[in-house]
């Protein structure tokens, strides 16, 4: 990946790359965030990539602190939110890691820099289909992508060492704790629509364990295992 090169549509990469760096200190730092590797990741993704239309061009609303409305009913978290999940999962180097909610397929492509391969699922094959487009173009490759309900994981591929759910659900989905390894973590926001505790979810001797993180707002997860249809 050569986030910096500009291209046709990111004429003003100097300026996206300004509005980055700017990001990564005055939300991430300011904020206390400290894990140095999601810090430099952040630091080096572009989110311009993962935002359409005219916000596209302007670096200030690419990088404010923010989520950003990318269509069909959904949104690209806010920066701080992405960074916040990332270093609470703590993906390690040679690490297999399964995201539900792809998405832009901003979150995939951080969770890709720092994990050895990654698995994502998405509900909305338009929203799919364009993040696999995007990543590709960025030349990431260590990334599987799957159009279904994630909120029923993606049992070929388990157990993962961490999984990272970018969508609310009511309860943790009892087929994600499943395919969670031994001593491995997930992030998951849980709770009614409007308002959701962020949780961390581990296996311990087979004895599941939470606490919680914070306090977020997502999109819901629709599915078998999350909610049975959009809530209203
Ligand atoms: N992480 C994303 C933002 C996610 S928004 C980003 O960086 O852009 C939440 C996403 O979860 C939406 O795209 C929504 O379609 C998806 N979603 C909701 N329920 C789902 C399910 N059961 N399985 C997979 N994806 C789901």
């Amino acid at each position: 990946m050569s986030p910096d090169r500009p291209d046709d549509d990111h004429p003003a990469d100097d300026a996206f790359a300004q509005a980055r760096r700017s990001m990564v200190r005055e939300q991430l730092q300011a904020r206390g965030l400290r894990h140095a590797r999601v810090l430099e990741v952040m630091g080096r993704v572009p989110r311009e990539h993962f935002v359409s239309g005219s916000r596209a061009r302007s670096p200030w609303s690419v990088y404010a602190d923010s989520a950003v409305p990318v269509g069909r009913g959904q949104t690209l978290s806010q920066p701080y939110m992405v960074a916040r999940m990332t270093a609470d999962l703590d993906p390690q180097p040679g690490s297999r890691i399964l995201e539900i909610g792809t998405g832009t397929g901003y979150q995939t492509a951080v969770l890709a820099a720092l994990a050895e391969e990654v698995w994502t699922v998405e509900r909305d094959p338009v929203l799919a289909e364009g993040a696999r487009e995007r990543l590709e173009a960025l030349g990431i490759e260590n990334v599987h992508f799957r159009y279904g309900d994630g909120s029923l994981g993606w049992p070929e591929g388990a157990p993962f060492d961490g999984i990272l759910v970018t969508a609310g659900a009511p309860r943790i989905p009892a087929p994600l704790v499943g395919q969670l390894a031994e001593d491995g973590r997930m992030v998951i926001p849980v709770g009614p629509p409007d308002l959701q505790e962020l949780l961390l979810v581990e296996v311990r001797g087979g004895e599941v364990r939470s606490r919680v993180l914070t306090e977020c707002r997502f999109v819901p997860l629709v599915g078998e295992a999350g909610w049975a249809s959009p809530p209203a």
